[in-house]
This record gives C-alpha cells, sequence and structure tokens, in this order.
C-alpha cells in the first residue's frame, strides 16, 4: 500500500466513528486543548478542526518556533540532509486551520479544575485535553550524564532540533582514525530502528570523509530490535569492517573527559564521539499530572479505543508518552495514526455521537542504510473490544527484502505526505 493512501486509510478509520451523526450538531463552543506539537499533538489539533468542521476550537501549546522531525534527522547526521529540510513552521495549523498556537511551555495540569497552567503563568481551560509530550530522558539513570550533557560534550540528539546540528558538528570535528559509539537502552524506548538506522549514516558518512573511522553500537538489549536481519547486511556488506554491533551492553556510567563509556559487565569502551540515548519515560508533564500509571509510572496507561487516559477523564494520551499495546512501536507515524482515532473520540464525545467501536491504526517505519537506499516495516493493528487493547491484522504487515532506491524513494513521500498530514 502506498504511504498516503495508508495516512488516508487511517483518518476514514477515525472518521469511521462520525459517521451517520449529521442530526446532532458539533458544539461550537468546546475548547480543546493540545499540549505539545509533535507528531501526535499536531495532528490531534489539525483533525479536531477537520472533524468538527472548525467548529471546536483548539488551542496547542509548544515551546519550539517550529516543527523538526526527527524521523529524517538521521540524515542531516550523515550530511546529505539540511536542518531546514526537516523544519516546518507551524502557519498553516493557525492560518489555514484558525487553531491558537501559544508559544510557551505547560508547566501543570489540573485535572479536577481542567485547566492547564503556563510556565508564563496563564492559565487555558479545557473541555477536553490532549498530551502529547513525547519522551522525558532519564538523565540521571547514567552516572556522569547530567554533567555531561548540560555541558554538551556528551548528546543523545533523540528530540531532533539544536542536539543534531551539535552531534553532526561534532562528528565533523572528529579525527579520522576516530571512534563514534551510540549507547542503546534497554526497550521500550522512542523509535527502535532509530539507532541502527543513525549507525548506518554515520558510517556512510564516514566512509566518504574519514574511511579509517570506526562506528560502535553498544546495545542494552538481548539483539538489534527492529529489522534485524537488514541492518546486519549492511553491516557485514558496504560497512564490513567499519560497523561494530556489540549486545547486552548496559551503559552505567559516562566520563566525558577521559572519552570513556563504562557497562555493568564488560570493560570500559574508549570513543571520540560518544551519543548516549538515555532510558526514557513519559513526557515530564505527564508525569508530574500523575498520568504515567503504568510500567513503575514510566508510561501512561490509556483507553485504547478512545486514548483517553486511565488515569484522568477528559484526558487524552498520545504518541511516545503511551503504554504500548503489544508491536505497537513508538513512532511518528504510530502517533499520527492514534491522533486520528483520538480526535475522532473526541469530536464525537462533546457532540453527544456514538464513538467508533473498531479503530484501525497503521505503521510505517522507513530507515535509510545510505543517502538513497531505504527498507520498511510495516504493520496494521485492530482495535479488539474483548481483549480492549490492538492486534496486528493477520497478513497485514511487510517487511523490505533489501534496501533499493525505490523504497529510498518512497520514504521520501512518506515523510513528505506525513508533515503534510500533520502541519499543512
Ligand atoms: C532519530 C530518530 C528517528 C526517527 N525516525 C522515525 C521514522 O522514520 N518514522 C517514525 O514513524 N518515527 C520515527 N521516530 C520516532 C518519532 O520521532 C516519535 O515516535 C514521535 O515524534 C512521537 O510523537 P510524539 O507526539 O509523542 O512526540 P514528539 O513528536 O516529540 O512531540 C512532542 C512535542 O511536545 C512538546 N512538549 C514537551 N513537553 C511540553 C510541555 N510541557 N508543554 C508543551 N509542549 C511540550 C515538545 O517540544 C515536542 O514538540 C524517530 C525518532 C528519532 C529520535
Amino acid at each position: 500500500m502506498q504511504r498516503r493512501s495508508l495516512l488516508q486509510s487511517s483518518a476514514a478509520a477515525g472518521l469511521l466513528g462520525l459517521a451517520g451523526c449529521a442530526s446532532r450538531a458539533v458544539p461550537s463552543r468546546a475548547q480543546v486543548v493540545v499540549i505539545g506539537g509533535g507528531y501526535g499533538g499536531a495532528t490531534a489539533a489539525r483533525y479536531v478542526r477537520l472533524f468538527s468542521n472548525h467548529k471546536i476550537d483548539v488551542v496547542l501549546i509548544e515551546p519550539d518556533a517550529a516543527f523538526v522531525s526527527c524521523p529524517m534527522s538521521n540524515l542531516v547526521l550523515g550530511g546529505s540532509w539540511q536542518m531546514a529540510d526537516i523544519t516546518t513552521p507551524y502557519d498553516a495549523l493557525r492560518r489555514r486551520h484558525g487553531i491558537t498556537v501559544v508559544r510557551d511551555r505547560a508547566s501543570a495540569i489540573d485535572t479536577a479544575r481542567k485547566t492547564v497552567t503556563l510556565a508564563g503563568g496563564a492559565a487555558i481551560a479545557y473541555d477536553k485535553l490532549v498530551v502529547s509530550p513525547g519522551v522525558e530522558f532519564i538523565y540521571g539513570a547514567i552516572e556522569g550524564l547530567p554533567a555531561a550533557h548540560a555541558a554538551g560534550q556528551i548528546l543523545h540528539a533523540w528530540k531532533a532540533g539544536p542536539e543534531t546540528a551539535a552531534l553532526r558538528r561534532q562528528l565533523q570535528a572528529m579525527p579520522e582514525g576516530g571512534v563514534y559509539a551510540i549507547t542503546i537502552p534497554e526497550a521500550p524506548y522512542r523509535c527502535p530502528p532509530g539507532p541502527y538506522e543513525r549507525a548506518c549514516q554515520v558510517a556512510w558518512y564516514f566512509k566518504q570523509a574519514k574511511p579509517r573511522s570506526k562506528v560502535l553500537i553498544l546495545d542494552a538489549n538481548p539483539d538489534v530490535t527492529s529489522k534485524a536481519a537488514l541492518f546486519k547486511a549492511a553491516w557485514a556488506g558496504p560497512y564490513r569492517g567499519m560497523v561494530e554491533y556489540r549486545p547486552q551492553y548496559n551503559t552505567t556510567a559516562v566520563d566525558a573527559r577521559a572519552g570513556l563509556i563504562k557497562f555493568e559487565v564488560q570493560d570500559d569502551v574508549r570513543a571520540d564521539v560518544i551519543n548516549v540515548l538515555p532510558p526514557m519515560r513519559a513526557g515530564a508533564i505527564a508525569v508530574q499530572a500523575g498520568l504515567s500509571n503504568q510500567a513503575n509510572r514510566h508510561w501512561c496507561g490509556v483507553n485504547y479505543q478512545t486514548f483517553e487516559s486511565t488515569a484522568a477523564k477528559d484526558v487524552f494520551v498520545l504518541g511516545d508518552s503511551i503504554q504500548i499495546a503489544p508491536l505497537m512501536p513508538k513512532s511518528g507515524h504510530m502517533a499520527n495514526s492514534q491522533a486520528k482515532v483520538a480526535a475522532a473520540a473526541i469530536v464525537a464525545q462533546l457532540a453527544g455521537w456514538p464513538v467508533n467501536p473498531a479503530p484501525l491504526l497503521t505503521n510505517t517505519c522507513y530507515s535509510f542504510v545510505d543517502d538513497r537506499r531505504a527498507v520498511h516495516v510495516a504493520s496494521v493493528h485492530a482495535y479488539n473490544a474483548a481483549e480492549q487493547t490492538y492486534l496486528s491484522v493477520p497478513g497485514s504487515g511487510g517487511l523490505s527484502e533489501r534496501p533499493s532506491e525505490r523504497e529510498g524513494a518512497y520514504a521520501f513521500s512518506w515523510a513528505r505526505n506525513i508533515w503534510a498530514d500533520t502541519l499543512a
């Protein structure tokens, strides 16, 4: 299935719940507040406006001036794309959809009074609240990381933005023959294949600019967590002798001055550029508001039919912050898909319409192995009312046989289409 039709079919899945409801009108005074203008939040804001015929007011709270996409950001590290290529302003949400975009950070949620307080001090009332703040990085889980990260010595670049550009500069400044090491936390973390794609992008850059350099992948997991055979083929093929993969390397400490990474079991590893992906949990505002009620308070439980929080009524949590259903990745495509289901449920609830009993979610994750060739994994997830979770639709998924330029072209189109579906 082409990317555009996948995105459209998941929008249609959300709309199904609104069919046949023309007799009762969408209220014109309701207000939906959205925290976070990323893949989940911006899509939800746009689709609440679309599904309500622009009748429901939407306020989107986001501290960043523009949307900077994590998907495709590894290409910036490889040097084939620039920061401008992954950056989109919020203008269309304001101008074309009438969404009020507030450039601030939500600092508190009062679920009893149904208000959100901004860091700037103002409070905004909501009828329904969408919370999609991405992930919070648990720097303190790794000794030495809080100071090394604050000093800009050891970066994650796992939220695209200034850190992406800074990590690219570190790679450019690294001497020929040097070592770049990326550490991966135990799953679940944001974007399972992302670290392995990044290793390929850095190796692609080294092959051209510093061919005696090395890429070390230090993974806390027992094996590559996504598209394993495809990534391993790239490391044994075009990147043979340059990329080394080490499973079950659980990072416990870093020493930025000595360039050392320390592990639970193995000997220390020295590297010139250290790229640490810290353990992650739900975005800080979700944790602070008491929404992270799953997995040792790391992730937010939701009713999967609507994405309404199991901790607070009229609050909907999306994207990387949620406790995932089986086989559901923490991905931008998934956040976009969830957002349409939640937007349809919100509009239906506000209008007194029945909520779609059988929503569908789709996901496709592309990974580039060089500047043009990509691989993908795809899946479709159907809500199962009896089990109150999503189950993969048998036979619906797919996995590339090998990297190809054709899939690279699909991946470039996927990015353009999902940015349009989220922001245009
Ligand atoms: C390197 C990399 C590559 C990736 N590649 C892919 C890919 O190819 N395909 C794919 O589908 N996914 C990919 N992902 C995963 C994808 O980026 C995430 O899954 C997706 O961004 C999750 O959406 P979200 O809405 O939960 O969070 P985000 O998109 O991160 O959005 C969260 C937003 O909330 C804002 N925010 C946080 N706290 C507050 C607050 N208190 N008040 C207001 N706003 C706040 C943030 O500024 C941010 O804009 C990749 C991720 C990385 C790091």
